[in-house]
């Protein structure tokens, strides 16, 4: 699907943007089944990629849908996994030139293995691919994936395509209570986000009706407490979550130290990556070194806090 996206701040997700109604792919084809899919159950579950439509027909109905139209972005997203069209890299091209105007892809990752998937993708201005599990087993509970993928491909896959890519790429963790939540998997996610070294990180919870009734969201607490612990690269991209720099008013002090538990952070992390009002960070911090709590370390120039022994 071809997609007017009106980038607003740190979006498009997957589920922004105006449809244009041109598909590149039929509907609900993909290599993945995930059980929060907006679209419903996948239909055909496929990693054959395949010209689908012929590349003009595609381009006239793109010239038909953007006359008259404001558009900031033009998106390939859609009912199934856009990269499985192996024309992918041509149209992106026809279309920058033709419209001169920047071009997105939103892409579940599971093609990005595949050398002629990551070259098709370099004239894209931003990528924004998604990672829900760190481990086969969630992959296979959260994503429902094709008999043949393989978790730990896609990720040498984000991260070969970040070593070449000059675009910026916007990582997507979409978060579903009870399967792909625990402080472990999180924990785990957070290490393989940041050796992908996408430019920002997203988290998403589900906020549509779901392809599974059993998939269900994470509450707003719990988004802005994995917001802490991912640190300042990261933003909430639900759209449930309007105000999520907004400081919790109960548990900073126990949000200050999950963050300070996983890693050392100085006090602009903390800042960034919590939104507590600076006065009131350096009282906690403050009182969490007098209880012996948090230490202060300097590593070339910078303070940076770490948790005491045995804290
Ligand atoms: S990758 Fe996207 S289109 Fe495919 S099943 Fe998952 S959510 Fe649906």
């Amino acid at each position: 699907m071809i997609k007017n996206s009106y980038v607003y701040g740190p979006v498009p997700s997957r589920r922004l943007g105006l449809s244009l109604g041109i598909n590149i792919i039929p509907p609900k084809t993909c290599t993945l089944n995930c059980i929060y899919c907006q679209c419903g159950r996948t239909t055909k579950m496929t990693l054959t990629r395949q010209s689908f439509f012929p590349i003009h027909e595609i381009l006239n109905k793109v010239r038909d849908a953007v006359k008259g139209r404001k558009i900031d972005f033009l998106t390939f997203s859609g009912e199934g996994e856009p990269t499985l069209n192996k024309d992918i890299g041509k149209l992106i091209r026809r279309l920058k030139t033709e419209f001169n105007l920047p071009v997105a892809v939103i892409t579940n990752s599971t093609l990005l293995s595949d050398p002629k998937v990551r070259q098709d993708l370099y004239p894209a201005d931003l990528v924004v691919p998604s990672l829900d599990a760190a481990d086969q087993s969630t992959f296979r509970r959260v994503n429902r994936c094709h008999a043949r993928l393989r978790v730990e491909n896609i990720i040498t896959g984000l991260k070969t395509f970040r070593r070449y890519y000059r675009g910026k790429i916007w990582l997507e963790l979409m978060l579903v209570k009870g399967i792909n939540d625990t402080p472990k998997h999180l924990i785990k996610l957070r290490r393989l986000a940041y050796e992908i070294k996408p430019d920002r990180v997203h988290l998403n919870t589900v906020v549509r009706p779901p392809a599974e009734k059993f998939a269900r969201p994470l509450s707003e607490d719990d988004l802005t407490q994995i917001l802490a612990l991912f640190g300042p690269e990261t933003e909430i991209a639900s759209p449930t979550r309007q105000k999520h720099r907004q400081p919790l008013h109960q548990g900073d002090e126990e949000m200050i130290m999950a963050i300070v538990q996983n890693r050392p952070v100085t006090e602009e992390d903390l800042l960034a990556g919590t939104g507590i009002a600076p006065e009131k960070l350096k009282a906690i911090l403050q009182n969490l070194v007098k209880r012996n709590k948090i230490k202060k370390v300097n590593f070339l120039n910078k303070s940076f806090y770490e948790p005491c022994q045995g804290k």
